[in-house]
């Protein structure tokens, strides 16, 4: 067996480093003191490195200091074509530091390497690209009042930046989500402060270093490290934050809206958990849906918001369906994101490991049938084994919660009318595809459920110009889009007495 290859030598440069808060533009170590965590990699519970652990001290310097950049215009003050220049410089700085980033996500969250540098990367610095150009773009409107004629009145809108943000990240995609959210808020004129996971803190803070060098101004971007009931509750509390972009769980999601309504009612966008359906019609191309089935619930091991964790089959084809994803599922190679070879990695901890297991073991206990997998994988890390389970109730946890791992549930369906009403039995509605020839149909389905964001003949692919984000349970607002970057502006009614 080759040995599993090495990170480059760049990767290794940084994490020899114990890697500091970024606050003010610079390297900030929290009181002087050496309070540290370690970083360690899930494929084999090895240290990869270190960071600092900030505290609430901490929030109140980096709230001020974004606050500080607010006033002095240092943002806003700019051009908007020279915003613009500064977040496609972030896009470019991105690409070339990208193999860095790429191997801090795999160390550090388990990731494919190849998935890293594919998916992550490129989305990433898609999302700079993509927000550079609203810098120029966010405009008001001019509108004809009713009560008067538009010689007595003239009356506009302008959209306004909404001032210091949280951002608010899980593990799963620290760096894709930081992006995500960093260059809307930008192209916005906000000024932030980012609460990286502390799972996954690395690769946020190797991007606080690439922001500077494109030139975003001192205190516009800070980065306070340090666990979600201090740094995270901290910010969510704090009178200075006018809003809150979460990523995380919807149990997370519950405190963040109280806390925020017992602090200073700031804005939130909330992006919480998923439980989304796949539908498989008997006239799809089963193979390519197989593919993209097993595609949705096994990259990232199943730890995608969006990943398609029920699948309903048509009943005729629910036997052969289900058996061609069971040997998908069975021949998935899983080893460490790092080897080349592997092609699904580990869960990001043990403790989240036994979680997905508990799980899996309820849902045999209440008469499930495992067709795949269904245990740890025999080897060295945190491995689960790709699974796939059928014969499940309507009502039981394996179906209705949300599981963040390579676990799927098959159910069959006798009408379209059943399969849409099974895939809106859900509290966590985020996304869903729908696979099928019939045009008619698709497009009728994807009207049907109700989900954020569906796919026809496809599930799981992210863009960062169409919009996204949950139904009911599973969040409020949308990322990506013209509907992300005025979600970080406050809109001003202007109206002149000519
Ligand atoms: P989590 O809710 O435990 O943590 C997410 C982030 O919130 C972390 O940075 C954490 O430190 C912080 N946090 C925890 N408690 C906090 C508090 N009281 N106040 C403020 N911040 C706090 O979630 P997780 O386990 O890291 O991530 C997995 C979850 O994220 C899953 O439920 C998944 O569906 C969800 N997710 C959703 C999307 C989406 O776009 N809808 C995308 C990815 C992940």
């Amino acid at each position: 067996m080759n040995p599993t290859p090495q990170p480059t030598q760049a990767t290794r440069t940084f994490l020899a480093e114990t890697q500091p808060l970024f606050i003010d533009g610079r390297a900030y170590v929290p009181n002087g003191e050496a309070i540290t965590a370690a970083a360690r990699n899930p494929a084999d519970g090895n240290v990869i490195g270190q960071f600092y652990l900030g505290g609430p001290a901490d929030v109140d310097i980096a709230v001020a200091a974004a606050r500080n950049a607010l006033i002095q215009r240092r943002w806003t003050g700019l051009t908007p074509s020279a915003r613009a220049q500064a977040l496609w410089r972030v896009a470019e700085l991105i690409d070339r530091d990208a193999e860095v980033l790429a191997e801090l996500e795999t160390l550090e969250a388990g990731k494919l390497l190849k998935a890293a540098r594919q998916g992550d990367l490129v989305i990433s610095a898609e999302s700079f690209r993509y927000h550079s150009g609203w810098c120029t773009k966010l405009n008001g409107e001019t509108l004809a009042p009713t009560l008067a004629s538009s010689t007595e009145y003239h009356c506009y809108t302008r959209h306004e930046p909404v001032g210091v943000v949280a951002l608010i990240v899980p593990w799963n995609g620290a760096l894709s989500m930081t992006c995500w959210k960093l260059a809307p808020a930008l192209a916005a004129g906000c000024a932030v402060v980012i609460k990286p996971p502390e799972q996954a803190s690395l690769a946020v803070l190797k991007l606080a270093r690439l922001l500077q060098e494109a030139g975003i101004p001192d205190g516009v971007v800070n980065v306070v490290t340090g666990s979600g009931s201090t740094v995270g509750d901290a910010l969510v509390r704090h009178p200075g934050v006018n809003k809150v972009s979460f990523t995380g769980s919807s149990a997370t999601g519950r405190r963040i809206i109280a806390a925020a309504a017992h602090s200073n009612l700031k804005r939130l966008t909330l992006e919480l958990g998923g439980k989304s359906a796949a539908l498989v019609f008997a006239d799809a191309d089963l193979e390519q849906a197989a593919a993209g089935v097993c595609g949705g619930i096994f990259g990232n091991a199943g730890q995608v918001c969006v990943a398609s964790s029920r699948l309903y089959v048509e009943a005729r084809i629910f036997e052969e369906f289900t058996e061609r994803v069971a040997a998908r599922a069975q021949q998935l190679r899983v080893g460490p994101g790092m080897d080349p070879n592997s092609e699904m990695g580990p869960v990001i901890s043990e403790s989240h490991l036994a979680n997905i297991d508990l799980k899996v073991t309820r849902g045999r206990g209440e008469g499930a049938t495992v067709l795949a997998g269904g245990r740890r994988a025999v080897r060295e890390g945190s491995f689960y084994e790709p699974t796939v389970i059928a014969d499940v109730s309507r009502d039981s946890g394996v179906l209705r919660e949300e599981i963040f791992g390579p676990v799927l549930c098959a159910l069959p369906f006798e009408s379209e009318a059943e399969a849409v009403a099974a895939a809106n039995d859900t509290e966590y509605p985020l996304a869903g595809s729908v696979w099928t020839r019939d045009v008619s149909r698709a497009h009728r389905v994807a009207s049907a459920i109700e989900a954020g964001l569906l796919w026809v003949n496809d599930h799981g692919r992210p863009d960062v110009a169409i919009p996204f984000g949950g139904f009911r349970q599973s969040g409020w607002g949308r990322e990506h889009g013209r509907e992300s970057v005025e979600s970080y502006t406050e809109l001003k009614s202007i109206m002149v007495r000519l």
